[in-house]
């Protein structure tokens, strides 16, 4: 059936079209660009952070997580792929579902990975979901699910999922959406209590006086559930960062940068760097807190360049 007999019909229709992709190969006889090797395993490791032992020296293996990694296609893509992915996405495209965003992924692992193993894999599209209305828009979640090879042998399974939406019309004036609300709940309540008073609360453990952020329930050192509230400076510096420009979310103007902010007292919070052109966000900027009305209801914590937004070149 061609995208042009299902543009404009029926959702159920539409779906039943979709479901038809359900057990259709998304790559046939796919072969790793690159048997498994240590190069890519140490730049991996590095990118990571991840020190494990077992990922180093003789007898290593490559980090479970890597698996995706070995069948990945680069910028020259691969050959033989299958059709049946790209004219599903085409379908959706042409019934108007033109967003696309990665949701999730799964894997599982059946075997280690070793340098010098030669990988092959074959994809399926697994699921089409019903359709769904997100916040991002209404669409359809497609599940593919590869199953990776070492050596012939089954190595792992990775699930890969993506939502193909038509994005949600944006609102302007007093209509504007407005920001997704954060989850109040008794375990957070007392940080959020903290910002309606322009005070930015970590929690200081009474066991052992760890200090933590994000609010939890309980010590992750020692398990103890009683905590002090403890103010903190707002001073910090930029630990990570993003620029975030697609997709395009209700109730935000993108280009805007998302940074990890490391603050003073060593625990880190994720928060919008303003007062500086997205652009120019450094890791190491040193920010403060403050506080930004960001509709009639709500609060957040904001990071700005310390030294009032020179990017940090003084
Ligand atoms: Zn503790």
């Amino acid at each position: 059936m061609s995208a042009d007999r299902v543009t404009g019909a029926d959702p159920a229709d539409l779906y039943a079209v979709l479901k038809g992709f359900e057990g259709r190969p998304a790559a046939v006889a796919g072969v790793g660009k690159d048997p498994v090797n240590e190069p890519m395993i140490r730049h991996w490791c590095e990118a990571m952070g991840d020190t494990g032992a077992a990922y180093r020296g003789p007898g290593a293996i490559a980090p479970p997580t890597m698996l995706q990694a070995w069948t990945m296609g680069g910028l020259s893509g691969h050959t033989g792929r299958s059709q049946a992915y790209d004219e599903l996405l085409a379908l959706l495209d042409g019934a108007g579902y033109t967003s696309v965003v990665a949701t999730d992924c799964e894997q599982e692992y059946e075997r280690d990975l070793r340098p010098g193993d030669r990988i092959t894999f074959d994809a399926v599209i697994e699921s089409v979901s019903a359709r769904k209305t997100t916040t991002l828009g209404t669409g359809y979640f497609v599940t593919t699910r590869t199953d990776v090879r070492a050596q012939g042998e089954p190595a792992g399974t990775h699930r890969f999922r993506i939502l193909k939406y038509a994005p949600a019309a944006r609102r302007g004036g007093d209509d504007r959406a407005k920001r997704p609300r954060p989850v109040v709940n008794r375990d957070n309540a007392g940080f959020w209590d903290g910002v309606a008073e322009h005070k930015l609360l970590i929690q200081r453990c009474a066991g052992c006086g760890t200090l933590r952020f994000p609010w939890l329930p309980g010590c992750g050192r020692c398990g103890a559930q009683e905590w002090d509230p403890v103010e903190v400076s707002g001073a910090g510096t930029v630990f990570s960062y993003v620029v975030m420009h697609r997709p395009v979310f209700p109730a935000f103007d993108p280009p805007y940068a998302v940074a990890l902010i490391e603050l003073a007292e060593g625990v880190r919070m994720v928060g919008n760097v303003v007062g500086v052109p997205y652009g120019e966000v450094r890791i190491g900027m040193p920010v403060r807190a403050e506080f930004v009305r960001v509709d009639g209801e709500w609060e957040l914590p904001v990071f700005r360049p310390a030294d009032g937004g020179r990017g940090g070149r003084g």
